[in-house]
C-alpha cells in the first residue's frame, strides 16, 4: 500500500488500538510533606507569573529571601545553609556566590534587562552553595531543579568599550574595544560588504 497521509493516520489509529490502556497508578497518599511541597510549587508558579506581569520591577531583597527559603525546601529538602542575598549594581553578570562571605549577589543591571530570569539566577547560585564549580555534579543539580548551567551575561553589560563608533547614515552605535579601520554599518551596507558611504565614524576615544 502506498503511504498517504490518510493511510498513515489510519495506521496510527490502528496501532494505537493495539495497546491496552494501563490502569493509572494509585495516587501517592498526601502526607503533610507532599501537601507543603505542592503548595510551594503553586507559589513558585505564582511568583513567576507575577514577575512576568511586572517586568520592570525587580523583587525586593525580602522577596528574594522568601524565594530562597521556598526553593531550599522545594529542591534541597531545606538542607542549604542560610546565606545573605544582595543586589549588586556594579556586577555585569547575572549572579554570583561568594562562599567566604556566604553571599549570593544578584546582578541588578542584568535583571533590569532580563527580569524574568531572576528565579533561574537564584536557583543557579543556590547550587553553588553545594558545588562551587560548574562541574558534572553541578550540572546534574541544575538539570534536576531546572536552573541554567552557566552564569549568564549580556554583551551590553561587558566592560565599557574604549571606542564608540557610529553609522553616519542610520546612527546605529557600535561600541568596540579595538580601533576599526575599514568598517561600515552592518545594517546599511548591503551584502555584508564594506561600503564607504556607511563607514563608521569614531565618536569617542
Ligand atoms: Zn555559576
Ligand atoms: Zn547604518
Amino acid at each position: 500500500m502506498k503511504k498517504t497521509k490518510a493511510s498513515s493516520m489510519a495506521l496510527a489509529a490502528l496501532n494505537y488500538d493495539l495497546f491496552e490502556t494501563k490502569p493509572m497508578p494509585p495516587p501517592v497518599p498526601a502526607t503533610l510533606y507532599t501537601k507543603i511541597k505542592n503548595q510551594l510549587w503553586r507559589q513558585s508558579v505564582a511568583d513567576i507569573k507575577a514577575w512576568e506581569a511586572n517586568l520592570d520591577k525587580l523583587p525586593a531583597i525580602e522577596e528574594l529571601c522568601r524565594m530562597f527559603n521556598r526553593y531550599n525546601w522545594l529542591y534541597f529538602d531545606g538542607k542549604l545553609s542560610q546565606v545573605r542575598i544582595e543586589y549588586s549594581t556594579r556586577m555585569r553578570i547575572a549572579g554570583s556566590y561568594t562562599p567566604r562571605k556566604k553571599l549570593i549577589r544578584i546582578g541588578y543591571k542584568y535583571h533590569q534587562i532580563f527580569p524574568e530570569e531572576i528565579a533561574d539566577t537564584l536557583k543557579h547560585e543556590m547550587i553553588h552553595i553545594i558545588y562551587f564549580k560548574h562541574n558534572a555534579a553541578f550540572k546534574k543539580e541544575a538539570k534536576r531543579i531546572g536552573a541554567s548551567l552557566k552564569a549568564r551575561t549580556h554583551p551590553s553589560l561587558m566592560r565599557p568599550s574604549r571606542y564608540m563608533y557610529c553609522c553616519p547614515n542610520c546612527g546605529k552605535k557600535y561600541p568596540r574595544q579595538k580601533i576599526l579601520r575599514m568598517a561600515s554599518c552592518g545594517d546599511c551596507s548591503k551584502g555584508g560588504k564594506f561600503d564607504a558611504r556607511y563607514k563608521l565614524k569614531l565618536l569617542k576615544h
